[in-house]
């Protein structure tokens, strides 16, 4: 392939891409963005793969064909509900990428560039192996925070900003004897820097807490996008840098998105160590008894929402777990056929990744029109009457507007206590993934619908039919 039809396809994949990021920015058009991403990725690759400067094609066939290969049956596999620890291993792929990008660049010989410009290239390989080096870290760390394998509670060690700064000091000392160092003499300051990068990754990510890892995804996911962009300029590839610099700024915008959805600074997250707030957090599993829950069954929430003029839906985390979004799309349609308002609330952060309810009631082909953001809905609970909480917890848990010391204080939330009835479906009274107990449990127009959200909702679909086709039948038989 000639330079310039490189050149061309460069640009029809980055022209790809933003199009890609402006269709993913609405459900209604997200399908066709993903489109135009698979298509841009396709073309960027064949167009690299057909480079004049690649000659080894056993080399790259032989590491291509297994990466696919494992990449589509892992991406085939992953449950929705994982999809953000998949998501964090490739973030750490990303950096890992880039920290060896670095250190092989670095130690290419006589790459024959003029002074100038060879200094510039060493400060191109000394920050892209940085933010490489610590997207590598912090995302492996959020995979197992994540997963469960390390502790969501945020690890607060005296002295950590000192500590941060420290490696900070400590990075710009190991730059200065880098740069300034001749041939490849530079490469312990550049191995030991890496290792201190490292330690600054897992440090900023470990500190912070669990209810605040939206944020993490979200900046780990910038930050990868950085180093991407770092690789490009250390490769000289326009494509790199290009996508490199869409996915660290749609990540950092996303971040702030996040950030203010929960009510956090967006500098304090930037500089780790945030969610200081979960010093009182509950350790997983254990509750804290605020008064008495009253348990409901199938039978009697079929006869409220019967009775309802407006429901409002509000999915969570559990609705995901148990696949209840095909039920509770049967549900709405029946509801909607009786002429109920039948709405849904969509927190930012329900579920574990952004967009999780979306994805999933689009799935099971909720119309769009009846799928509110959180602050087009928030207003009306008290004119509802009857709410359905689908395995949610922290996203309707009142104590972040009403206990000041509670670890998620601040947080806006579903304020679904307001409305005439609230039935919570879950299987017990157990905390959400910040691990704080829920009020909401306990107050006087909430009934606690306990079981697998499936199996309930399932049920629920049953007795609704049931309860009609008998009024009908009833009704036939009048007339
Ligand atoms: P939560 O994680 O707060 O709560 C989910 C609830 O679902 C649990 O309390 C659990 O209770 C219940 N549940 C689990 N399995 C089932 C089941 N099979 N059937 C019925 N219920 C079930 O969920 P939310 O969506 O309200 O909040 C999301 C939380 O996750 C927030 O704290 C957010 O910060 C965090 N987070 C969000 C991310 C994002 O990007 N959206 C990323 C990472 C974290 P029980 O065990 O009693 O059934």
């Amino acid at each position: 392939m000639t330079n310039n039809l490189i050149t061309v396809a460069y640009i029809a994949a980055s022209a790809l891409f933003i199009l890609s990021l402006g269709g993913l920015s609405n459900q209604e058009t997200a399908r066709q963005g993903n489109i135009f991403g698979i298509t841009g990725m396709l073309i960027a690759f064949v167009a690299t793969a057909f480079n004049p400067a690649v000659n080894n094609y056993g080399t790259l066939v032989g590491a291509i064909v297994p990466a696919v290969i494992i990449g589509v049956i892992l991406a085939s596999r992953v449950a929705m509900t994982s999809m953000p620890e998949l998501v964090a291993i490739l973030h750490s792929f990303v950096g890992l990428a880039a920290v060896l990008v670095g250190i092989s660049n670095y130690l290419q010989p006589n790459n024959g560039l003029p002074a100038g410009e060879e200094l510039i290239h060493q400060i191109e390989i000394y920050i892209g192996v940085f933010i490489g080096a610590i997207t590598f870290s912090g995302s492996i760390v959020a995979f197992g925070k994540l997963r469960a394998i390390i502790s969501s509670k945020p690890l607060m060690l005296p002295a950590r900003h000192g500590l941060n700064l420290l490696m900070l000091a400590a990075t710009f000392y190991f730059g200065y004897t880098f740069v300034g160092a001749e041939e490849m003499t530079g490469l312990n300051s550049l191995l030991i820097m890496t290792g201190i990068a490292c330690l600054l990754g897992i440090h900023l990510v470990a500190a912070i807490g669990g209810a605040d890892m939206p944020v993490v995804i979200s900046m780990l996911n910038s930050y990868s996008g950085w180093a991407a962009a770092a690789a490009g300029f250390m490769l000289n590839n326009d494509l790199l840098i290009i996508t490199g610099a869409l996915v660290g700024s749609s990540g950092a915008i996303l971040s702030y998105i996040m950030c203010k959805a929960m009510n956090r600074s967006f500098f304090s997250v930037i500089l780790g160590g945030f969610g200081e707030g979960s010093k009182t957090t509950v350790a997983s599993g254990e509750k804290q008894e605020v008064g008495e829950a009253v348990a409901t069954n199938v039978e009697e929430v079929a006869d409220l929402l019967l009775e309802a003029k407006s429901v409002i839906i509000a999915p969570g985390y559990g609705m995901a777990v148990a696949q209840a979004q095909h039920g509770v799309s049967e549900i709405t349609k029946m509801l909607r056929s009786r002429k109920v308002n039948v709405r849904f609330g969509i927190h930012p952060v329900a579920g574990r990744l952004p967009g999780h309810m979306n994805v999933l009631l689009a799935e099971a082909n909720v119309p769009y029109d009846i799928v509110l953001e959180m602050d087009e809905i928030n207003e009306d609970f008290s004119e509802t009457d009857v709410v359905l909480v689908i395995g949610a917890n922290d996203t309707v848990n009142p104590n972040a507007l009403e206990d000041p010391n509670s670890p998620i204080a601040g947080m806006p939330v579903l304020e679904v206590w307001h409305a005439q009835n609230t039935i919570v479906m879950k299987r017990s009274l157990a905390v959400g993934y910040a691990g704080v107990d829920n009020p909401l449990f306990y107050k006087e127009n909430t009934q606690m619908l306990f079981g697998d959200a499936k199996a309930n909702i399932d049920s629920l679909l049953v007795a609704l039919r049931s309860k009609t086709t008998k009024t009908s039948n009833k009704v036939l038989v009048n007339a």
